[in-house]
């Protein structure tokens, strides 16, 4: 029994020893008070010292328990300096200092009274006794059985505390997914368990008997931390530590040496390798740590097959089996997770192998397999920098290439030419290159960069380069035109195109002699969009048939309309080479004009001079069809295209229309004038009527006129008007007629 003589009390609160038990005795009666020490002096609980700490005033007490968190037992005499003082100092030790763990025994002077009901109920005390009651071998007793009381709900409450961070380092770790961050942890969930934080490291070494000395440290922390990334030998030089972590991972188990402790993991997910955490320890671990540590081991373990399932998921995931290249899921993932400073430096090269089906079919898919291969070493041995290869299609790679140097066609032309070496010979492949540089598309999504590389390449392909640097103005406008395209299938599906006439009139005596519905698209955003950017799209996207048909239905109804006002003359109406060749083009338009009660007439189709040409096939028939039955075709922007005389003299047309630039050059030019001439001439030798488009000013229109000309349409007459304005300009129109024009 080791007992503080009083006058040193002050002293006790610092120099108690760890390895004894603590009871303190807290008692105004100096005489009480050393009798109780003397009774106590031969005690000790489980071959440990009973140490004896007291104090003279609950005060005092406070103080001493405060800093003294391990005390097991309190004898606590009731009145002190106050009448309660000791019931006060018990509030104190449960809710103030927040220790819930102690004994403590209430001794009161009255002998044989038994406690108060309402104290026992009130205070939070493990026993009550009065003084005189209490005999030598009494005190002892209790003084043991509470000791074992308190070493009992300490060890449950350690253990239900080391439970709980079992719960919640399992928990951070099961989130970990790939196996560095995972064995990161391993080394700080183990630390934050026994609460060490001198640091440990964490290394694999490749086979249960391999050499120690050559493990790489994966992970390290705390004083270790510089050690990361180094062999174990290059950083051990304590010969005993090496031999036991090697003896740690021949029979597979944990050691515990003085200094350190060597956990070892190994399990089928790990394959040949051994996973080995050093943890430095200034201590020797307790019973129950070593056996938190063992469940914790345990844990990692299963941890351990958890992050090879998902790496296998993930291999799945991100990288093409046969190759074992990344595959595009991973280079979105790349791009979606690249650094703020990795940007700048970030090229995304997109790469076409060129005749690989050939190659294929003629040297069979495994031959292949080695091309790409091989072209991958390539690259690997081209680019001096961090680049990664990605396998976006059979015959398309992509590479994510980290440099600040600029490529261009001549240095990168031993890619655009790759002389591979394939099974001992040398096999050249083509190789185009579209490539962006990230940092000009960072504000888009990563599914929109590689479109914008995948668009690289097409253009370069198109245009037949071997190399294209795709910048962001050219990629937002594509952006821009497929938001576009979006607006247009849905206008196009609501019908919410409209049509602008605009006349028609005869060049020798003015009167109106028809009109040409143009389609007008009035975009939400309040813009009209002109019909060359919105045709070319329908067209490239096969809107192009629906759009001509609402069209042509808001046409036909045009003329009724006019036809009610008695403005009875045709309406043009563009459409579209590639719809009217369609076997069921000509049925579907007379049912038209049958159900609206349209006279054919009345509609006439305008084909332009290219499309004439492009379906020169099969056009020949289809217009036939039309002219017997009353209808007539013109034939728009005449002297663009290059149809021969011959070929022109075998359509069934009736109009041709020349295209506005001979006429808004025939005043400069000498040349398009004898053109233009001679395509009215041509014309009228074969029979049709020839109209001029885009007259604006009088003088053309007299030119024209005199070129014998029949026909012409411009803004002189009219711009192109709705519908609901054409009835009031024509009969302005007629009124005028003779005087202005
Ligand atoms: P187009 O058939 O040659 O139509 C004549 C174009 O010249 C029209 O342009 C018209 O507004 C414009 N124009 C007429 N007079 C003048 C003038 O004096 N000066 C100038 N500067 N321009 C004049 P718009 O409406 O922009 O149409 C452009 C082209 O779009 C049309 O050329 C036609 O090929 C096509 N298009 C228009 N509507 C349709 C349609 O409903 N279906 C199809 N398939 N194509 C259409
Ligand atoms: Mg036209
Ligand atoms: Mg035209």
């Amino acid at each position: 029994m080791n007992v503080k003589p009083h006058d040193q009390q002050n002293m006790s609160i610092f120099e108690s020893r760890v390895d004894t038990c603590k009871v303190l005795s807290v008692e105004d009666d100096q005489d009480y008070q050393d009798a109780l020490i003397n009774a106590l002096s031969t005690l000790n609980y489980d071959g440990k010292d009973v140490e004896i700490l007291t104090a003279n005033s609950a005060a005092q007490a406070g103080v001493i328990i405060a800093m003294n968190p391990d005390i097991s037992v309190i004898l606590l005499d009731v009145i002190m300096e106050t009448d309660d003082a000791g019931l006060r100092l018990i509030d104190t030790i449960r809710d103030g200092i927040g220790n819930d763990l102690v004994r403590i025994v209430l001794l009161t002077g009255q002998p044989g009274s038994a406690p108060a009901d309402d104290i026992m109920n009130r205070y939070d005390i493990d026993d009550y006794w009065s003084k005189p009651d209490l005999t030598q071998d009494h005190l002892q007793t209790i003084i043991l059985s509470n000791l074992r009381t308190w070493h009992h709900l300490k060890d449950m409450k350690e253990a239900r505390h080391g439970m709980q961070m079992l719960i919640e380092s399992s928990q951070r770790l099961a989130t970990k997914r790939d196996i560095l961050g995972y064995t990161r942890s391993i080394l700080e969930e183990v630390s934050q368990l026994l609460n060490i934080k001198k640091g440990g490291i964490v290394c694999f070494s490749d086979t249960a008997d391999g050499e120690i000395e050559q493990a790489i440290i994966v992970a390290a922390s705390g004083e270790l931390s510089g050690y990361a990334q180094q062999k174990l030998g290059n950083v051990f030089d304590d010969h005993f530590l090496l031999q036991s972590i090697s003896d740690a991972c021949k029979e597979k188990k944990h050691v515990f040496i003085e200094g350190y402790s060597i956990l070892l993991f190994s399990n089928k997910e790990l394959e040949e390798r051994v996973c080995i955490s050093l943890v430095k320890l200034d201590r020797a671990l307790l019973p129950n740590e070593l056996n938190l540590l063992q469940v914790m081991c345990e844990n990692i373990n299963v941890g351990f097959r958890n992050v090879a399932l998902h790496s296998k998921l993930t291999e799945l995931a991100y990288f093409d089996p046969t190759s074992g290249l990344h595959n595009k899921n991973w280079l979105t993932r790349e791009i979606k997770n690249m650094s703020p400073v990795d940007i700048p430096c970030a090229k995304l090269l997109m790469l076409h192998l060129e005749d690989l089906a050939h190659t294929e079919m003629v040297f069979g898919s495994k031959f292949v397999d080695q091309l790409i291969k091989s072209l991958c070493s390539h690259l690997h041995s081209y680019f001096t920098d961090t680049i990664h290869i990605v396998l976006v299609e059979r015959d398309t790679l992509a590479v994510l290439v980290y440099a600040s140097q600029v490529y261009d066609e001549k240095s990168l032309e031993p890619i655009i030419h790759a002389s591979l070496n394939i099974e001992n010979a040398t096999h050249t492949v083509d190789v185009i290159i579209g490539s962006i540089e990230i940092d000009q598309f960072k504000h888009y999504e990563a599914e929109q960069i590689i479109s914008a590389g995948e668009s690289a390449l097409e253009q370069a392909r198109r245009k037949g380069l071997s190399f294209l640097v795709y910048c962001e103005k050219l990629a937002s406008a594509i952006i821009d035109r497929y938001a576009l395209l979006t607006d247009l299938r849905e206008a196009v599906i609501n019908d919410q195109i409209e049509i602008y006439l605009q006349p028609k009139v005869s060049l020798e005596h003015g009167e109106l002699v028809g009109f040409e519905a143009l389609a007008r698209w009035q975009h939400h955003s309040g813009n009209f969009i002109p019909p060359d950017q919105f045709i070319a799209l329908a067209e490239s996207c096969g809107l192009i048939g629906k759009l001509d048909q609402n069209i042509m239905r808001r046409s036909c109804l045009a003329v009724k309309a006019l036809v009610k006002e008695g403005i009875i003359v045709p309406i043009s109406v563009n459409v579209t080479g590639s719809e009217v060749v369609r076997p069921d083009y000509f049925e579907h338009l007379a049912a038209l004009l049958h159900d609206l009660e349209i006279d054919p007439q009345l509609i006439e189709l305008e084909l332009t001079e290219s499309q004439l040409i492009e379906e020169k096939a099969t056009i020949c028939k289809q217009l036939k069809v039309l002219k017997s039955n009353g209808m007539k075709v013109n034939i728009d922007d005449f002297g663009t295209g290059y149809s021969s005389l011959a070929y022109l003299s075998t359509l069934a047309l009736s109009t041709l229309k020349v295209d506005h630039s001979f006429v808004w050059r025939m005043e400069d030019s000498t040349k398009d004038w004898q053109i233009l001439k001679m395509i009215i001439d041509l014309g009228k030798a074969l029979g049709l009527t020839v109209i001029a488009e885009g007259i604006e000013t009088v003088a053309q229109r007299t030119q024209l006129t005199e070129l014998g000309c029949q026909q012409g349409q411009g803004y002189l007459f009219s711009r192109p008007m709705p519908l609901d304005q054409v009835v009031n300009w024509a009969e302005k129109y007629s009124k005028d007629l003779g005087h202005t024009l």
